[in-house]
């Protein structure tokens, strides 16, 4: 049974692996798939207006509960209207659930993906210098503010009622991270704690929606852990595929947690086996176009990741020949654009020797012109996906496209 408000339609299928092609319909507009998400963590994509946002093809942006709980405080979005009327977003909206940011102060780790975890194996795994800020127990999550210290409590009641009140299109299950550095018995009893959350998760969601009636309505997706093990993550897909409350059981599902890189596409189409066909598949946290083009492959239909504004501020630049910098000497005299036959605002106006200006001067500009243009390559390369995907040309624009992206990795 779908949700009022929210479907998905599969409308082209990929021959040979689970990828497909279609349509998310939320409250707030459409989503053609597989679609890049772009990342607003709290509530804004880092230096780019709303309207940029849109017109550099974003179809939908994700903010971070966790952040927005902390500061402004999720009642004041709920004043508000909701997390994309406060930023003046109008298309659809995702916010995660508040469980990676949480946790990963626990661990004291940042990069999950592509961990090198050989002969690691603890559970209580802190990066060098760094505090434990969170503890896990059977009931949630306790853990320090980052912003000041501050004690605070997240369970999957409190995640619920912290979404809600952010009012996105798009919510996702409280789960527990955890690394490729935890113990086979720890991945198995945190795969188990995850799905009491998860149906814990659909009950609270079912009394808030009740509650709340009268708001848009907002779509619910189970999350799936299970790290580098084949039967945890089909263990955990069937269950929270099956899983329901008050007759209403999960709207999509997020494939999370740990993944090794080098396995991202098996370790989807473990998922994808269990998971019904009709419902969409949100991979959170990549947009390196090898993990694209793997996940696409397989089945994901939306992904998210910061590393596109992140790296843009730092003067890294997306092509298709690869990354560069623009930072360095040689773009001094470029008179060319970031790149050449891209059609974003920034290409289309602005010089490499403008942006190497702007970053050697430190000036705020540079910031808003490299992540307009890194956003647009990684947005438009997922549509480019997608038209491949219907025009029965996938394979053959991912052996193009990665062949030249890897060729070189600067010029
Ligand atoms: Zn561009």
């Amino acid at each position: 049974m779908t949700s009022p408000g929210f479907s998905f339609d599969v409308t082209h299928r990929l021959d040979g692996a689970g990828g497909r092609a279609g349509v998310i319909h939320t409250p707030h507009g459409d989503i053609e798939t597989p679609a890049f998400v772009v990342v607003g963590t709290k509530a804004t994509v880092k230096a780019v207006l709303p309207e940029a946002v849109a017109d550099l093809g974003a179809q939908a942006v994700l903010a971070n509960a966790y952040h927005l709980y902390l500061q402004p405080g999720a009642d004041i979005v709920d004043e508000a209207g909701g997390v994309g009327r406060f930023m003046n977003w109008p298309g659809p909206t995702f916010t995660d659930s508040g469980g990676f940011q949480v946790m990963s102060l626990g661990a004291g780790f940042k990069k999950v993906l592509a961990m090198d975890t050989k002969g690691l194996a603890d559970d209580d795994v802190i990066a060098d210098g760094k505090e434990r800020k969170a503890h896990v127990d059977e009931d949630g999550v306790t853990f320090k503010s980052h912003l000041d210290g501050t004690p605070h409590r997240f369970s999957p009641e409190v995640s619920m009622g912290i979404q809600h009140q952010l009012g996105a299109d798009i919510i996702f299950a409280f789960d527990e991270l955890t690394t490729l550095m935890n113990t086979r018995a720890y991945q198995e009893s945190s795969v188990e704690r995850t799905h009491r959350w998860a149906e814990r998760c659909l009950a609270e969601h079912g009394r808030l929606t009740a509650e709340r009636a009268g708001k848009p309505h907002q779509a619910l997706f189970g999350v799936i852990q299970g790290a580098q093990y084949e039967d945890l993550r089909r263990q955990a897909a069937r269950g929270l595929a099956e899983l329901e409350a008050g007759g209403r059981g999960f709207d999509g599902f997020g494939l999370g947690g740990a993944l090794e890189k080098e396995n991202l596409g098996t370790i989807i189409s473990w998922m994808v086996d269990e998971l019904p066909e009709d419902k969409p598949r949100h991979l959170l946290g990549i947009s390196e176009p090898d993990d694209l083009f793997a996940a696409v492959e397989r089945g994901a239909d939306t992904f998210d990741c910061v590393n596109p504004s992140r790296v843009a501020r730092n003067a890294a630049i997306y092509t298709a020949d690869g990354r560069y910098n623009v930072n360095t000497a040689r773009h001094r005299r470029s008179f060319m654009p970031l790149e050449e036959g891209c059609d974003c605002y920034t290409c289309t106006h602005y010089t490499r020797a403008y942006l190497h200006h702007l970053f050697k001067g430190k000036e705020m500009l540079s910031s808003t012109l490299a992540t307009i243009h890194n956003e647009r390559f990684t947005v438009r390369l997922v549509d480019r996906m997608r038209e491949a995907i219907k025009a029965g040309e996938f394979y053959a624009f991912r052996d193009e496209f990665l062949g030249r992206y890897y060729a070189t990795s600067s010029r």
